[in-house]
């Protein structure tokens, strides 16, 4: 038995080998993704062969030049001149031993992952709040048994299609009408940027109507007086005028929570993905609060992750300011601890060093990393202004990129290192509800090829520090590593995950049980109770002008997965969604004189794409809608980064569209 290689529900799955076909096989149901999942395994398009500067070489050779190359950086420019960048889709084993790849065997500082561009603002909200980041802190199977659930910028039924048959009535908060949002109850279609007005209002609307849960606000939590002050002034009718949203629409969202016995209010990136994102989530976190949801069995708050191992991800020390465990690289505690399972001292650990974005557009700058090693991640797709972060990309003395298929990000680079796939390995995922699965290898791999684990240690050894390299073995490493810290894998085995079906952390000893409801008697924090943080709606941070009259916000496909390396591979989800596409209102296209299927150029002022019109009443009129699987949507997103969780602003900037024929000579797209 193994996992899906995509989306965070990690649905199980069998797969095997039959007459040269990879086949498929789920009692539990998948999704167009998971089903064509095996296509990648045996098709022409994956690496199997090292290439150095373009051409095949050995293994040997291609590593030894790695670490030649890095030696001689780091000996001119100091180790912060080689960087690491990571990815929220490797599993547990690889993102830890990436981490100490980079603190022990680099000493750089400079390591940080995709996952910054993902979850950081949930997570950064619900260390605010709880004290604890663990997306949704309870088992996706309880969401059933609610009334209603909440969803905040989430479109699940394109994003993880089984995961609807598990949610109650909706209330869906998205500027677009999507596939989701009509099978709500409810849809509230805010501006783009304005969730955080919105939250506000809502929780406005409860504090004043007196239907806030004073019994469990006085026993559970701390806080609330300031954050009900704070929301007095977002009467609806201002909420209204911010959002868009109507004051009925708010009021029917607020009685179909507060009518509920269990409810659940669940984030999405639509919500997170913003300049004020941290903010924004704990806003639906006083909300929640307020309506005395979390730490109950039944309702509660959670962030509906995106990536495979998005929340795994985060907690083993591929961040920039983490340690495993989910411990905080600058906490003294926890780097004496880490450093004793490593075997150095704590004063050689260095960091934290730079966030995703400000890492990738400090590459080749003065004072900036010379070279960078990339795993599971590709950034010339999924990062904001991404003309910018691929300029700065072909800058490097030297870019390194391990991955399955050749991205837009390994056709820049000197060193491509082809691995293992998911059904070719064995490691373990912890999924969007704290529940640590194991992949086993299902399938024998092409004889070129090798796993990541196998690459860092490699490399690690070239650099004189012996790391282990097979699975089973980082993992218990891994565990110590991560024992007494938050995220505590210290009691989780590999015979255990099979034996129960997986085991929620945290899980402090082999004796003792998983947890699949951490927050039942008691809160993370130190006095156990959930903290309201008081928080302010503020525009976003590239309103539309004269210029670029029209919001763009972007998002997901069914048939593709995140930058769409993979999927835009596969034969059947390349005929579903074969390119991309920008969606607008039919008022803007009338205005616009734009028909539907026209060619049209949208620009930023961070660059310009081409791509075909679709015109469709699911959206706004003044805002646009694009996927952003192809390269060319982020080249348009805005980079602002929230202050807290140094989360991008992708879901809303300021745009212009054109029809190609009408659009104005000397822009060039991209
Ligand atoms: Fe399941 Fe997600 Fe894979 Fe679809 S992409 S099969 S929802 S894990």
């Amino acid at each position: 038995m193994t996992h899906c290689p995509y989306c965070a529900l990690q649905c199980a799955m069998g797969v095997a080998l039959r007459d040269g076909h990879v086949e498929i096989t789920s009692d539990q149901g998948l999704c167009q993704k998971g089903w064509t999942a095996g296509e990648l395994l045996t098709n022409g398009s994956r690496l199997t062969t090292p290439l150095l500067y373009g051409r095949a070489a050995p293994w040997s050779a291609v590593l030894d030049h790695v670490a030649d190359r890095v030696r001689e950086l780091r000996a001119e420019h100091g180790p912060d001149a080689v960087a690491v960048f990571g990815g929220g889709g490797l599993t547990n084993e690889k993102a830890y031993l990436l981490g100490k790849f980079a603190r022990v065997a680099l000493g750089t500082s400079q390591i940080d992952y995709n996952g910054r561009f993902c979850m950081s603002s949930a997570a950064a909200a619900s260390i605010r709040a709880f004290g604890m980041d663990r997306g949704m802190p309870f088992p996706t199977s309880d969401l059933a048994g609610a009334d209603v659930a909440l969803l905040a910028g989430a479109n699940v039924a394109e994003t993880m299609p089984p995961f609807v048959r598990r949610l109650p009535r909706l209330i869906v908060v998205d500027p677009r009408r999507t596939p989701t949002a009509r099978l709500a109850e409810l849809h509230l279609q805010p501006t783009p940027g304005t969730d955080l007005a919105l939250a506000l209002g809502l929780l406005h609307l409860v504090v004043a109507e007196g239907l806030a849960d004073s019994a469990y606000i006085e026993q559970r939590t701390s806080g609330f007086e300031a954050v009900a002050t704070s929301v007095s002034s977002w009467w609806p009718e201002r909420v209204e005028r911010i959002t868009g949203v109507p004051v009925s629409r708010m009021r029917e969202a607020v009685q179909l929570l507060k009518n509920a016995d269990k409810a659940y209010i669940l984030t999405g990136r639509g919500a997170e993905q913003h300049a004020k994102g941290s903010d924004t989530v704990s806003a639906f976190i006083n909300l929640a609060l307020a309506l005395g949801l979390p730490g109950r069995t039944g309702s509660g708050y959670g962030c509906v992750t995106g990536q495979g191992n998005g929340q795994g991800g985060r907690e083993h020390g591929q961040k920039a300011d983490q340690l495993p465990g989910y411990r905080r690289i600058d906490d003294p505690a926890a780097r004496a601890h880490v450093a004793a399972v490593w075997g150095v001292e704590p004063d050689e650990l260095p960091g934290p060093g730079r966030s995703a974005y400000e890492l990738l557009e400090s590459l080749g700058t003065a004072g900036g990393p010379r070279a960078l090693l990339v795993f599971g991640s590709n950034p010339v797709v999924s990062a904001p202004a991404s003309s910018r972060i691929a300029e700065r990309l072909r800058s490097l003395d030297l870019l390194v990129v391990a991955d399955v298929v050749r991205s837009e990000t390994a056709a820049l680079a000197d060193v491509v290192l082809p691995v293992t796939q998911w059904a070719e390995e064995t490691g373990t995922m912890t999924n969007l509800e704290g529940r640590v699965i194991l992949r086993r290898q299902a399938l024998s791999r092409p004889a070129q090829v090798r796993s990541d684990l196998e690459v860092i240690a490699g490399l690690a050894r070239r650099l004189g520090h012996d790391f282990p390299s097979e699975p089973g073995a980082v993992f218990d490493e891994l565990r110590r590593a991560s024992a007494g810290g938050v995220a505590d894998y210290a009691g989780i085995t590999y015979e255990r995950i099979e034996a129960e079906g997986g085991v929620f952390w945290p899980c402090p000893g082999e004796d003792l049980a998983g947890t699949p409801r951490p927050m039942l008697d008691r809160f993370a924090t130190p006095d156990g109770r959930a903290r309201f943080v008081p928080v302010e709606h503020r525009p976003a941070v590239e309103e539309p002008d004269e210029e670029y009259p029209i919001y763009l916000t972007t998002g997901r496909l069914l048939a593709h997965y995140q930058s769409g390396a993979q999927t835009r591979r596969i034969g059947p989800l390349v005929d579903a969604a074969p390119e991309p596409f920008v969606e607008l209102h039919p008022d803007l296209a009338e205005q616009l004189g734009i028909a539907n299927g026209d060619l049209v150029r949208a620009s930023s002022r961070r660059g310009a794409v081409e791509c075909v019109a679709r015109v469709t009443d699911a959206i706004r009129r003044d805002t646009v809608f694009m996927p952003f699987h192809w390269e060319g949507a982020n080249r348009l997103t805005n980079p602002a980064l929230d202050p807290v969780s140094r989360m991008p602003e992708f879901k809303v900037c300021a745009v212009r569209l054109e029809r190609r024929d009408d659009a104005a000579s000397g822009v060039e797209a991209g």
